[in-house]
């Protein structure tokens, strides 16, 4: 029985904009800001994909800080002022398959 892969290292990678998560089943995760801030999964934005609009999304938008959510999530604080994404891990690692 494992336990189900968590972060031992999240990295922000300010050169490409993207965010690297390596987990502890040893995959590595890599992310485009601007991918993660579209799939973000607020009610807001939630809101708003059902309602099939587009959500506002610069190509070059950064991810501004990580804050650890508990020891199953990070929330993610965006430079367009966006900060209430929550990305559980099991989230995120769907996110990242494939990637
Ligand atoms: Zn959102």
């Amino acid at each position: 029985m494992q336990n189900d892969p968590t972060p031992i290292e999240i990295r922000q990678l300010q050169a490409s904009g993207e965010l690297e998560i390596s987990w502890s089943d040893g995959f590595v995760s890599r992310f485009k800001d601007a991918a993660l801030r579209r799939a973000c999964r607020c009610t807001t934005c939630r809101q708003a994909s059902a309602r099939q609009d587009v959500i506002p999304c610069p190509q070059d938008i950064r991810i501004r800080s990580i804050v650890p959510i508990g020891s199953y999530a990070i929330q993610l604080c965006f430079d367009d002022g966006h900060d209430r994404g929550i990305f559980p891990w099991d989230y995120l690692r769907q996110l990242g398959r494939g990637a």
